[in-house]
């Protein structure tokens, strides 16, 4: 809409997944990531910024396990003419990973590019072991075959929020996962 961004339509979000259905799914994917990494003395565990913040606080306090946490921020670049996409680190990790047990922790995998970028880095790094996790999935979109170790929740092709994922930096504090509805069109498509 011209002149007027987005987050100023009116829209409403409608509950996707519930702030209980969430935990219970993080309790899931946290036995099996101990189970995974139960030889790890200390597991080191990346958020990408911004949108795993909750999550990444969340599933922590799940891991009973010693853990160092470090953040990555990536930014992806669309490519109107191509399906290629530009993927540039932001915020690099503070500390080092070579040798080390890494989990890497993803809001959503969408299209798989910024993923796929992040892992290439971090491999290039030679971590002894180097798995993922993403809250949500939405295969759909993938344009990269990629998949993450572990998943929380499948979801069709619709934008998302809550539960640290924005629209236009507004609604990472809702204790859920939701999707934004424009009371003038209906649901709105991912344009990520
Ligand atoms: P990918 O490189 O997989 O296409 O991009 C994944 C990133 O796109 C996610 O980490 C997230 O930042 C953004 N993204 C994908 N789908 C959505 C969505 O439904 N809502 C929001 N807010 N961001 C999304």
């Amino acid at each position: 809409m011209q002149g007027v961004s987005m987050s100023q339509r009116p829209y409403h979000i409608d509950v996707m997944i519930s702030a209980k259905a969430i935990a219970a799914r993080i309790e899931d994917l946290a036995r099996l990531i101990r189970d995974e990494y139960k030889d790890t003395d200390k597991l080191v565990v990346v958020g990408l910024l911004r949108g795993s913040f909750v999550f990444i606080a969340d599933l922590v306090r799940e891991l009973e396990m010693n853990v160092e946490v470090d953040f990555l921020e990536a930014s992806s670049y669309g490519n109107a003419t191509e399906s290629s996409r530009e993927v540039k680190i932001l915020k690099d990790l503070r500390g080092a990973i070579e040798g080390r047990d890494v989990l890497v922790v993803e809001d959503i995998v969408d299209t798989g590019h910024t993923l796929t970028a992040v892992l290439e880095l971090l491999r290039s790094r030679h971590p002894r072991k180097l798995e993922t996790i993403a809250l949500l999935d939405k295969p759909a979109r993938r344009e990269v075959p990629l998949k993450a170790t572990w998943t929380g929740f499948e979801i069709p092709d619709a934008f998302v929020v809550g539960y640290g994922i924005d629209f236009a930096q507004a609604n990472r504090n809702l204790p859920y996962i939701g999707t934004v509805v424009f009371d003038d069109e209906g649901t709105a498509e991912a344009s990520a």
